[in-house]
């Protein structure tokens, strides 16, 4: 019933809002008698002092006076005392008779006074006046002329009552409540409006895009956590369709890749079965196209399917001691024979660079790709360089350094051009078809980045047409 988060805020408005009324309503009780005996006990006592200052100054300004069995001469500050509505002042004789009462009642009556009634202090006392309330007084003592002792008690009036406070403050708590309540299923209502609506709206989008719509964009509303909510389902759909894409272009591009080798295949071995190829040299020559092709596709499955393992994570990258100058050099020599034959001048500059750790074969397939692309991509008569330095590189975070075998590769080569650039990591990508003959497979350099990532290091190019390639293997070196 209150499963859905407008229920369940609102509600736990409501509790806070309650809660909050709640101690309120204690504290004002707690704290109210307290205060209130504070202030008219102030009051009292203000009164109080005005009153002993002014008798003290018209001494011997006395009215006769006569209650009952009593006479005193009373000053007539006493006398004069106002009847108001705040206190009400009282002379008290022998302890307890009352002699003169500004409210004009109790003259001559008794009042039962606690012990220590007359005592100086600072501290309110009580009592209970002759009609029986509770009042809280104040008291001084003004020794007359005739060396007798007037006993002022200034009291309460009206007496105290809790119950009309009370009363008067539930009242005030329960419209505050109800005010409260309202308040707070629209505020609800309000804010879980500007939450439910969104994830409502990627909820509809998460439906969608399991149904197939993978164009499905949900907008980007809401508080900060609602948005990026949103932005996150976004550039999750965004990178679903990517991945689609480039599911079905890898799909398209391995068909097409075996197909011509294949057609090829075929249609040289049904000539040769179809008793077409007569003579010893074009049976020759069918069977080391036939071959040919097959290498090739044995290239193709070879690389797809040490990229399949690569990105599955199947093949383990060794963490061993690899000294790059020594793993470098042999690479060059193994290629040595290919660059004589394009007449290709290869320098090496490598000597500065250390051991490191990694797995040495996969490091030695990266170094082979790259320096063959090099001399496959560069005209006779040209020269590949190879340079090794150790050197520090920022993280890609730009908060640390660390230190960073560099190994470049520079040829004088045809180069690539600058829109293409970025996607030559791409598999299949190859700048031109038609440029590099039969033998590209477009994986070699997507296997080299994904090779020199496992070891936490970057592959990067840069390029110029017609000018020369320049390729830059970056490896962490752990000291
Ligand atoms: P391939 O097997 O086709 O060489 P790669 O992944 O190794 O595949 O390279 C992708 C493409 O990048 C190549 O088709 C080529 O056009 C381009 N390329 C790679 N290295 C060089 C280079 N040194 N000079 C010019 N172009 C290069």
């Amino acid at each position: 019933m209150f499963n859905d988060i407008r229920s369940r805020l609102i509600i736990s408005y409501i509790i806070v809002i309650f809660v909050a009324l709640a101690i309120s309503f204690g504290s004002l009780i707690a704290i109210r008698q307290p205060m209130q005996d504070q202030f008219t006990y102030r009051q009292l006592t203000d009164q109080m002092t005005q009153l002993v200052k002014e008798i003290q100054e018209t001494k011997g300004n006395h009215r006769g006076h006569h209650y009952g069995y009593n006479a005193r001469q009373l000053p007539a500050t006493i006398v004069d005392f106002p009847q108001n509505n705040i206190s009400r002042l009282l002379v008290i004789a022998d302890e307890s008779i009352i002699v003169f009462d500004s409210h004009d009642r109790w003259q001559g009556r008794t009042i039962d006074l606690p012990e220590g009634a007359f005592h100086m202090g600072m501290m309110p006392k009580r009592m209970i006046d002759p009609d029986k309330h509770h009042v809280m007084y104040v008291n001084a003592t003004i020794s007359m002329n005739n060396s007798t002792d007037l006993h002022l008690l200034l009291t309460t009036n009206p007496p105290m009552d809790q119950s009309g406070f009370i009363d008067y403050l539930i009242n005030g708590f329960i419209v505050a409540g109800l005010i409260a309540f309202f308040i707070s299923v629209l505020l609800g209502l309000l804010i879980t409006r500007s939450i439910a609506n969104p994830l409502q709206g990627i909820s509809v989008g998460a439906k969608s895009v399991a149904m197939g719509n993978y164009q499905h964009q949900v907008p980007e509303v809401g508080p900060d956590e609602v948005k990026a909510l949103a932005q996150s389902f976004n550039a999750m759909t965004k990178q679903v369709r990517a991945s689609q894409i480039a599911m079905r272009d890898f799909v398209s591009n391995v068909s097409h890749d075996l197909k011509t080798p294949l057609t090829s295949i075929q249609g040289f071995s049904q000539a040769m079965l179809d008793g077409a190829v007569h003579d010893e040299a074009m049976q020759k020559k069918a069977t080391s196209i036939i071959h040919e092709e097959a290498n090739r596709m044995r290239r193709l499955v070879d690389n797809l399917l040490d990229l399949a393992n690569l990105d599955a994570g199947q093949i383990a990258i060794e963490q061993h001691a690899v000294n790059l100058t020594q793993l470098l050099t042999i690479t060059i020599d193994s290629l040595a024979l290919q660059a004589q034959d394009k007449r290709i001048n290869i320098i090496q500059e490598i000597s500065a660079l250390t051991t490191i750790t990694g797995d040495g074969d996969r490091l030695s397939q990266v170094f082979t790709n790259l320096v063959d692309n090099a001399i496959k991509y560069t005209s006779h008569d040209g020269t590949i360089k190879i340079h090794g330095e150790i050197t520090v590189r920022q993280n890609m975070n730009g908060h640390h350094s660390n230190r960073f075998a560099k190994i470049t590769i520079n040829d004088t080569g045809i180069g690539i051009p600058s829109d293409e650039l970025p996607r030559i990591f791409e598999r299949f990508y190859q700048v031109d078809k038609s440029r590099q003959g039969k033998n590209g497979t477009g994986l070699g350099l997507a296997i080299a980045q994904n090779i020199i990532t496992s070891h936490d290091g970057y592959l990067e190019v840069k390029s110029e047409l017609g000018i020369g390639s320049h390729f830059t293997v970056w490896l962490p070196v752990v000291s």
